[in-house]
Formats: structure tokens, sequence, C-alpha cells
């Protein structure tokens, strides 16, 4: 099956194509960062109109990169959630009318169904069952993974994801947008441990995040003793990375599994990895990762998430209603029929 993915959810346009036992054929994105880094943040409006504006271009050029026509889509999945509604109608809109057009089932896909699928693309991928540690910008999550649409949450953040954190905290720390890759990169110049930043729920018992109180910490240590920024940053980054993988290796302990996934943004993260290497290897444990350029938004793990899911049974739908979950919560995500 060749499968076209759309992304749209929120401020990268990602378009890719999928083929069942081939591989990605092809797959590009377009990332507004540009766009709304004079607002330091993503403004919903502005990323819409933006979606409109590239998505037609990126599906052309995916198309010609994989020397292939139209007629030849045999499905087409697409982001419907969760994520920015009017964002979201962009590539909805699209798959929908294309599928219709086509003559092809067109296939809603969760979000973070296709984050958490992402390493699975790799050419050494883990089997079900396994851990999930989901970490993005709206996300922190832990999830036991028993197949495809199989999900059951294990805890998450009560407050700020794991990005959201990095994000604000460079905020705070005056770095420019986005945050988080340049707090991490500032991070990896400096040395943790010259002063002292909490690990919020380190020692909670339960398999649940909190990471809004680092950011305050971090503006506290910023207006009382100061610190040197790059120090300040690798102290920042060690305290996310000691609870991601202190809860990631409870969680692997409490359910007895031993393989563990990340995805999302923040898995690009060089510490974070470095660090569930050396946990899941003195175990015996393996961790697998999505290739860097898989970790944030794209079309590709859509397109893959799509061709799994047709793979596992689903028949997807006849193109035309366009529908979308704004919130969407993953554990209600259903398996597709055998
Ligand atoms: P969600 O998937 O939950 O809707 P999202 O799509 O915005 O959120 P992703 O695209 O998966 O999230 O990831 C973006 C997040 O990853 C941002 O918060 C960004 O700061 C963070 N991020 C990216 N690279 C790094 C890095 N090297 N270190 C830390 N954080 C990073
Ligand atoms: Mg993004
Ligand atoms: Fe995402």
């Amino acid at each position: 099956m060749i499968v076209l993915g759309l992304e749209s959810s929120c401020d990268e346009t990602g378009v890719a194509l999928y083929e069942t036992g081939r591989g990605l054929l092809a797959h590009r994105v377009h990332s507004q960062i540009d766009l709304h880094a004079a607002y330091g943040g993503v403004v919903p409006e502005l990323a819409s109109r933006d979606h409109v504006r590239r998505l037609p271009a990126l599906i052309r050029q995916v198309m010609a990169d994989a020397g292939l026509g139209l007629n030849s889509l045999e499905a087409i999945a697409y982001t419907a959630g969760p994520g920015l509604a009017g964002a979201l109608l962009v590539a909805a809109g699209t798959a929908e009318a294309m599928a219709a057009a086509l003559g092809v089932p067109a296939l809603p896909i969760h979000h973070l169904e296709g984050h958490l699928l992402s390493p699975l693309l790799a050419a050494d991928a883990p089997a079900f069952p396994f851990v999930a540690l989901l970490v993005s910008g709206g996300h922190t999550q832990l999830m036991r993974v028993d197949g495809v649409g199989r999900y059951q949450l294990l805890g998450e953040s009560v407050d700020d994801a794991a990005g959201e954190a990095f994000d604000k905290t460079a905020k705070v720390m005056g770095l420019p947008y986005p945050g988080g890759p340049a707090l991490a990169q500032l991070a990896d110049q400096g040395r943790a441990g010259r002063f002292s930043l909490p690990r919020p729920m380190l020692h909670s018992g339960d398999l649940n995040f909190s990471f809004s109180g680092l950011k305050t910490a971090v503006m506290t240590v910023l207006r009382g003793e100061g610190a040197a920024p790059a120090d300040l940053a690798a102290e920042f980054q060690a305290a996310v990375v000691d609870v991601l993988t202190h809860k990631a290796k409870l969680a692997l302990k409490q359910t007895g599994l031993k393989r563990l996934v990340v995805a999302g943004g923040v898995g690009a993260n060089q510490a974070l990895r470095a660090r569930l290497d050396e946990m899941t290897a003195r175990r015996g444990w393996r961790v697998y990762y999505p290739e860097p350029a898989l970790c944030t938004d794209n079309g590709a793990m859509i397109a893959f998430a799509g061709a799994m899911r047709l793979a596992a049974g689903a028949a997807g739908h006849a193109g035309g209603a366009v529908t979308v979950r704004p919130r969407w919560p993953l554990d209600t995500v259903v398996a597709p029929a055998a």
C-alpha cells in the first residue's frame, strides 16, 4: 500500500509517502518557526493560514520526489487531533477531499500515535509490547503499548509538558525562540550541580511528572544568587533528564517489560538519550528512538501510522467527512479490527 501522510496540527506542515514493505519513499517538512518567532509562541490564526499556503506545494514536491502520480495513492492518512483546531482542519480538509476525489480510504490519525510509532520506522524496530516515553511540546506521558491502537496510560505530567518546560525556561533565560533546542545547546557548554534545582515528583512513587515548578525555580535563581547561564541550563536539563529517566525505569520495572521507546521533540535531546542508554544497558533492557529528524512533527510518522493501521485491519472511511478532534486522549483511540 502506498500511503500519503499529512500533518498540520501545530506549526509544522508535514507531507510524506510511505509504502508498505518498502519504507519511506519521500518526506518534507516546512517549519513555521520564523513566522511565529516575533511573537515568542505559535499564533493559531497565522499557523492555519500558512498551512493553507504551504500544503499543496509540499504535496506536489513529495509526489515528484518519489516520482509518483496522484493515481498511485492507495490511502490518505492525516492528523485529526489533538492540536490547534484551525490548523488541524487544513490537513483534514485536504486529505478528505483528495481521498474523495481519488476514491481511496481516508485515515484520521492521532498525532501522538504518530509520534509513538515513529521509532518503528527505523531499520532496527522494537517489537510489541513496549513502554513508550512520549516527551513532546504538549505532552509528557508514559504508555504501555501492546500493539497498534492498544495504549494504556501509565502516568503523565500533571502540569507542563517536558518540552513546554524547556521552552518556557528558555524564554525566562532570554534565549531565542524556539527555546528547547537553544537551551539544550547552552546546557552542553555548562556544568550541572554548581547549584541545585529540584527534581519534581522524583520520589512520588507513581509515574506522574510535574515540570512547571522548574521554571519558577530557575526564575528564583536568576533573581537571587544568579548563575552562569550555561551552568543554569545544564542544571535545568539534568533535573528534567533525572526525572524522565527515573520514571521510565520505574515504568519498565512495574510492567516487567524490557523495551523502551522514546518519542516526541524532547527525544532529540542528547543528554536524555545518553542517560536512557546507560539506564537500559545496565539492566539488559533496550531503548529505541526515532531518527532525530523524525522526533519533532512530520508527515512521515502520520503516513507510517496510517500504513500500520491498514496492515492491522483498519479500513479507513470513504473521503469527504471532515472532523477534527483538538482534544483527544491517546488512550481512547480504537485499535483496528483484526
Ligand atoms: P505535541 O506533539 O505534544 O502536540 P509538539 O508537536 O509541539 O507537541 P514536538 O514537535 O514533538 O511537540 O516537539 C517539540 C518540542 O520539543 C518543543 O517543546 C521543543 O522545545 C522540544 N525540543 C526539540 N528539540 C529539543 C532538544 N534537543 N532538547 C530539548 N527539547 C527539545
Ligand atoms: Mg512544532
Ligand atoms: Fe508533535
